[in-house]
């Protein structure tokens, strides 16, 4: 037993005849805590459990941490999930519901990162929300589901963030021999970390993270994303905050399934025709994300760009 569950895997015919290929929908989004992290949260977690860890310690406000708060109360171990004052009061909520004690630090990420690691003490386990090859690990599940059913897809869309779902998918494609299929990795103008150090050749760091899809804002993707990129087929694509909101409103009519503009970014490049031409069966994956209302959602669309 895994603390993720297999996912359904459907055709769309509305993203399809948007599209104007098959479009698969990997509904990570139906994941018990709302998100794909709990594949590789769940997997690290579990290998922490089996060595006797006391505690479990994460610096995220978002469906990273809402993982590790599950992962932990599932396997009895006890969370700690500090969070920055920007946490909205629903993420922390969502928190508390899973029994996580949720500890509210700093003004940003980085100051509540800090004080988390001061927190890990002798037996406790951090989990960083990205950048660990135990996720990348547990990501790479999605995968082997899709290969199970029996579908090869001649290319897969995904969000990136920091890029931990990117290593996995990568790596679940490799052990699947399928390392001719590839990826399309779509982020927000305001967050386009991959696609900088792409452009660049090399790391880079965002001066700042300005997109309202927050689960993508990471200012520095793994080093491991880039040298997937070195080794795989994968094509950076950006869209606009935009694009990602209006394709959680459409997502939301056509199969009434409501995620965040982080998952809605991977969804806007499928809505777009042009974007899948040449690519008969195209995997997408449905990130999901928790901490979004549709209330805010459209709080959002009456000034996004
Ligand atoms: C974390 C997250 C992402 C990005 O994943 P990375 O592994 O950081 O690239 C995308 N969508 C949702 C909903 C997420 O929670």
């Amino acid at each position: 037993m895994t603390l993720h569950i297999p996912t359904p895997l459907i055709e769309s015919r509305p993203l399809s005849l948007a599209a104007g290929s098959n479009i698969w929908l990997k509904l990570d989004a139906l994941q018990p805590c709302g998100s794909f992290k709990l594949r590789g949260v769940g997997h690290a977690c579990e290998v922490h459990h089996a060595r006797g860890v006391r505690q479990f310690i994460s610096s995220s406000g978002g469906n990273a941490g809402l993982a590790v708060a599950y992962a932990g109360r599932k396997l009895g171990v006890p969370v700690t999930v500090v969070v920055p004052e920007t946490t909205t009061e629903r993420a922390k909520e969502l928190l508390r519901l899973e029994s996580a004690k949720v500890v509210v630090h700093g003004s940003s990420w980085q100051e509540a990162n800090t004080l988390a690691q001061t927190l890990v003490g002798q037996g406790d386990a951090f989990i960083h929300p990205f950048d660990d090859p135990l996720l990348w690990a547990g990501h790479a599940s999605l995968v082997d589901e899709v290969a199970e059913a029996g579908l090869k897809p001649d290319a897969v869309v995904l969000s990136v963030g920091g890029g931990g779902l990117l290593c996995g998918v990568v790596e679940g494609l490799q052990r699947n021999g399928w390392g001719d299929v590839p990826v399309l990795a779509v982020e927000t103008t305001g967050a386009a970390s991959l696609h900088a150090a792409l452009q660049a050749g090399h790391p880079v760091e965002l001066e700042r993270i300005d997109s309202v899809a927050t689960s993508l804002g990471a200012k520095r993707v793994a080093d491991q994303a880039l040298a997937c990129a070195a080794r795989h087929p994968v094509h950076s694509h950006v869209v606009s905050d935009r694009a990602a909101l209006e394709a959680c409103e459409r997502f939301l009519l056509d199969h009434r399934v409501l995620v965040e503009p982080a998952c809605g970014a991977a969804l806007a490049l499928t809505y777009d025709a042009v974007a899948l031409a040449g690519y008969r069966n195209v995997l997408v994956v449905v990130c999901g994300g928790a901490t979004a209302t549709l209330a805010q959602i459209h709080a959002w669309l009456a000034v996004a760009e």
